[in-house]
């Protein structure tokens, strides 16, 4: 017996209804921004995730599912979905389009992670990408956006958490002064935080040990630190969210995982599901497109994790959606009914009826327990005396009321009924 890898999941038949529950409302709230899809391919050369992504990251440094290929070339899995975009919008000359480009995708994601609760080693997120805007109003529409599918979704616990990281200029200054105030106590620091010392000082509030956090619990903030326009900026993402009335908490310790952000950095979390409590984290990253090798252009979006979504909804007992079934079953009676039962159901399925009929050569007893059990909306039972009088009765399996109908007229009771 051959077992799942470890941290991955399948969706089994009775469950996808969820995905495509959180799937289409999505979809449907990004319809509504007009924002268009795009699709990159699941693996890309890794040097791309190690430029875009940054090669101080913990995603670069131990998470990610790299290989050569058969021709030897060095390839990754995706990681994260906006590295792929970055990649697209340069490589299809996207920047020559009229700006913004407004993209969305959903798509799986691999990191070689501690599989736990809402932690898994392939996981999907739902993100958007929005280019060449430069405007804090661009920002604001993207938070907008996930906020909306919460609302959609019916979830209110989540706690929208902002901060600003400042541009490269800003987080120079910062970075010397975090780590002043880290010196006396660098040697408690965890073995990770002690590397992020000089690479990249500011992960190091985003630790989740505890003696790392009870160290940067009073460590200067970088809001204190930014430029006049990054602080603009910053207050006017604030006003805007003040003026849709938006709740937020301004937490200078959200630095978020990846090293391409600028300015704006964002996450929403549930309290509801424990430890792996963010179920969307995003931000601006003016400096990606440039650093994996296109032109300067801003670009601000968010990654959201659908398991860690579902989870959410479940937690709370708000709707996955429901399980979808089949609109007719039909039974057949009689050799003769099985005869002319699948043109029958045919005919009906090309019209658009989601109709279910016996492959099982099971009696008519094991049909009517059959039909119950997946749930059918109506019966219709077919047998000689059906086919010859060319009228049978359909049964509302809910209310168990019966109405005659010509066989020939079947499609016309669905589109009244439907
Ligand atoms: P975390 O701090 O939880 O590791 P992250 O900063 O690595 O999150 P992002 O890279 O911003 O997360 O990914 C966006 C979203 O994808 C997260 O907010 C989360 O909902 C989800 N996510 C990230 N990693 C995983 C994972 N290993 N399993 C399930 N969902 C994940
Ligand atoms: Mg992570």
């Amino acid at each position: 017996m051959i077992n799942i890898p470890k941290g991955t999941k399948d969706v089994l038949p009775q469950e996808s209804y969820k995905w495509h529950y959180v799937e289409n409302t999505v979809r449907k709230v990004a319809l509504d921004f007009n924002i268009k899809e795009i699709r990159t391919p699941t693996f890309e050369h890794t040097e791309l995730f190690l430029r875009g992504v940054g090669d101080t990251t913990d995603i670069v440094n131990k998470e990610m599912y790299t290989f050569n290929d058969k021709g030897d070339r060095s390839m990754t899995l995706k990681p994260e979905g906006t590295a792929g975009v970055a990649r697209a919008f340069i490589e299809n000359s996207l920047y020559a389009n009229t700006q913004p480009t407004k993209m969305y995708y959903i798509t799986p994601v691999f990191r070689y992670e501690r599989p736990q609760a809402g932690r898994l080693r392939e996981h999907h997120q739902f993100g958007i990408e929005y280019y060449g805007s430069e405007s804090y109003m661009a920002d604001v529409e993207v938070m907008c956006v996930a906020k909306t599918i919460f609302d959609r979704l019916g979830v209110k616990d989540l706690e929208l958490n902002i901060n600003s990281i400042g541009c490269p200029e800003c987080r120079k200054k910062y970075n010397e002064a975090l780590k002043a105030y880290l010196k006396d106590n660098f040697d408690k620091l965890c073995s990770t935080c002690k590397e992020r010392y000089e690479k990249n000082p500011l992960r190091i509030l985003d630790c989740k040990e505890e003696g790392c956090k009870a160290i940067t619990a009073k460590a200067p903030i970088i809001l204190d630190y930014l430029c006049d326009d990054c602080k603009l900026h910053h207050e006017n993402v604030l006003k805007e969210l003040d003026k849709l009335n938006i709740k937020y908490v301004v937490n200078p310790h959200i630095v978020r995982g990846l090293d391409y952000y600028t300015r704006t950095v964002f996450e929403f979390v549930s309290t509801s599901i424990g430890a792996q409590g963010t179920v969307c984290g995003g931000g601006r990253y003016n400096n990606l497109v440039e650093q994996v090798g296109g032109k300067p252009c801003p670009a601000v979006g968010f990654g959201m994790g659908l398991e860690r979504l579902i989870l959410t909804l479940e937690s709370l007992g708000l709707s996955v959606g429901e399980e979808e079934v089949p609109t007719l079953y039909i039974a057949s009676l009689s050799e003769k009914a099985k005869d002319m039962i699948m043109p029958f159901a045919m005919n009906l399925r090309q019209n658009g009826i989601s109709v279910e009929i016996d492959l099982m050569d099971r009696a008519f007893k094991g049909q009517m327990k059959y039909a119950n059990k997946i749930g059918a909306k109506y019966l219709l039972v077919l047998g000689d005396d059906e086919l010859q009088t060319n009228e049978a009765k359909i049964k509302d399996m809910a209310s168990g009321e019966e109405t005659p109908i010509k066989l020939n007229e079947i499609l016309k009771f669905f589109r009244i009924e439907a």
